[in-house]
């Protein structure tokens, strides 16, 4: 339990938390996918990244609508986790020095990202479901579709063209 956040004692104040947790993470992606796309060089990977950066801007005004559905202040709390995978992106990119490497390197931290959106975004589809809070639903599924949709984008990217130039 984080010192600073407020205990969770039933599924309603997990729901919660998980929203704050997912609102955080998705404000920090906004200020490192920037970046990502200066770092990339594949003209693919690159549209990627911003197009992705785009849908993540759309992304937190859902969770804005999520938040005020269930007449909650739209908060964040800190996500150690995605805190994590943004900085082992980090390092692994300052650690990189060919470019098509970089590229490949780039679509895999993008990879952990997805992963653990798409994680959330389940446990907060099935948890709204059990609570009754059908109005937040479709919000919830909409992103979920498009970080699933991202991933594949990039598992395709990174099995084709990328892979091949850094090989
Ligand atoms: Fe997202
Ligand atoms: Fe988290
Ligand atoms: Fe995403």
């Amino acid at each position: 339990m984080g010192l600073f956040t407020k205990p969770i004692k039933n599924l309603d104040d997990l729901f919660v938390h998980t929203l704050q947790d997912i609102y955080y993470a998705e404000n920090q992606i906004t200020k490192a996918l920037p970046q990502m796309i200066e770092k990339a060089t594949n003209p693919a990977l690159r549209q990627g990244f911003e197009t992705h950066l785009r849908e993540t801007h759309g992304q937190i005004q859902r969770l804005e609508q999520v938040f005020t559905a269930i007449n909650q202040p739209v908060k964040g709390v800190t996500c150690e986790a995605i805190d994590g995978i943004i900085r082992e992106a980090k390092e692994i990119i300052s650690d990189v020095d060919d470019v098509l490497v970089l590229d490949v390197a780039l679509a895999a931290s993008a990879q952990a990202v997805e992963h653990y959106e798409i994680s959330r975004y389940g446990t907060l589809i099935s948890l709204a479901r059990q609570l009754g809070h059908h109005q937040v639903i479709a919000l919830l599924q909409a992103t979920l579709d498009e970080e699933k949709a991202t991933d594949r984008k990039l598992t395709e990217l990174a099995e084709s063209r990328i892979n091949r130039q850094a090989a």
